[in-house]
């Protein structure tokens, strides 16, 4: 568990460099994610069966709204 735990917590950091931001916890325990523009959100499971769970999530996040991204090309 504090290994899924830990990932998470990797996970939130890096999608925190993208303007993304943990808007609430949910009863379960889901972190629901905010991006900076507002348009876009998902939820990050606690304990995901699937292992890349967190590494998908981040990507997708990044994907969709990353601050990183403004002003490029
Ligand atoms: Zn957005």
């Amino acid at each position: 568990m504090s290994g899924q735990n830990a990932e998470r917590e990797a996970a939130v950091r890096e999608a925190a460099e993208h303007g993304w931001a943990v808007a609430r916890e949910t009863a379960k325990g889901y972190y629901v994610m905010r991006c900076t523009c507002g348009r876009h959100q998902t939820t990050m499971h606690k304990t995901p069966r699937l292992s890349n769970h967190f590494r998908n999530k981040v990507a997708w996040m990044i994907r969709e709204c990353s601050t990183q991204r403004e002003g490029d090309e």
